[in-house]
């Protein structure tokens, strides 16, 4: 093996850059994964950008991230060399805060998070906690099954979790990255679904990925629609626009909730009176530990779900990034190593 790898890291703000870094080994309790391929998600603007607290750097961004391990730390038994596994946002709890001890891993209060305090995933190698990584299907290849570490997950464990019963009618308001993932996992979750986007020119997509109904933003009002066939018991809300959120709560029906995944730049308006007339709540909904990525991703397999994604080498990070923050990426942006036949 040689001694060194190319990661890209953020030296500054706003800043990726390609370089060699020498090959460490994995500490107890971690696994060296050697990268096959890794999504760009909109959360490494924390990275990318430096906004996340107490970020320093250098730092490789990157959380949605496969590879094959290639060396194992003292005491890792649960995995082993050659193994194919994922690591996603959450790289491992502390174990030991209030919710941690309360089984609440999700929100543990000092995590180890992918790509933002620990090295990540835009690189030939990566250092991953053994606790914090996922076994990935023969059935995924490295570069499809990536995203669904992230938006993936993101998607179905709010909806999973949201609970709904089977044909209940949920929205998805947005057909982006996260969006074109919540329709199919909405749908084959069992649900009557419908897509809300902007512009006619998505229709025949989200119909495609399995919604029942489209609602084109720009020249209907989505709640008054949603209303009008009965009322949305879930609205996942995956764009990021807070203006575009909040009215969602009207199209709720009574004790519907509006579930947000989507991280917007602006605040959310409220209005309280659909809230308190009807029982709605609104809710955030955070990722998902390493076993509920195993849970993404057979499910995915079982119902053939799949990120659709554009993949480019590693070496073109800062271009994937840039397509990412235009909304230029349809819909994923996967960076592929050389290890993972880029
Ligand atoms: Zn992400
Ligand atoms: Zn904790």
């Amino acid at each position: 093996m040689q001694d060194t790898y190319k990661a890209v890291e953020v030296s500054a703000p706003g800043t990726l850059r390609l370089v060699e870094r020498p090959v460490k080994e994995p500490g107890a309790g971690q696994v060296r994964v050697r990268v096959e391929a890794c999504g760009v998600c909109h959360s490494d603007a924390a990275t990318v950008m430096g906004a996340w607290p107490g970020l320093t750097l250098p730092r490789v961004p990157g959380h949605e991230v496969v590879g094959c391990i290639d060396a194992l730390g003292a005491g890792v038994t649960r995995w082993k060399i050659g193994q194919r596994v994922g690591v996603g946002f959450l790289g491992g709890e502390d174990g030991v805060c209030e919710p941690c001890r309360r089984g609440d891993t999700v929100n543990c209060q000092n995590p180890i998070v992918s790509g933002i305090t620990v090295d990540g995933g835009y690189a030939e190698v990566m250092i991953a906690e053994a606790r914090g990584v996922a076994a990935i299907p023969d059935e995924l290849s490295s570069a499809e099954a990536a995203p669904l570490l992230c938006a993936g997950i993101t998607t179905y464990n709010a909806l999973r979790n949201a609970g709904l019963r089977a044909g209940d009618l949920v929205a998805v308001q947005g057909v982006g990255g996260l969006g074109h993932l919540g329709i199919q996992f909405a749908r084959h979750m069992g649900f009557r679904t419908v897509a809300i986007g902007r512009g006619g020119d998505k229709e025949k997509l989200a119909k495609d990925l399995g919604a029942h109904v489209y609602i084109d933003s720009a020249v209907e009002d989505a709640t008054a629609v949603l209303q009008r066939i009965g009322g949305a018991k879930a609205i996942l809300a995956t764009a990021p626009s807070g203006s575009a959120m909040g009215p969602l709560v009207s199209g709720l029906a009574a004790r519907g909730k509006l579930i947000i995944v989507g991280v917007p730049e602006d605040q959310i308006q409220l209005s309280a009176v659909p809230l308190i007339f009807g029982g709605r709540t609104i809710q955030g909904s955070l990722t998902g530990t390493a076993i509920d990525n195993e849970d993404t991703l057979a499910f995915s397999v079982l119902e053939n779900i799949r990120p659709m994604i554009e993949a480019l080498p590693l070496e073109q990070a800062a271009d994937a990034y840039a397509r990412m923050t235009q909304g230029k990426a349809r819909f994923r942006m996967v960076l592929v190593t050389k290890a993972g036949g880029a």
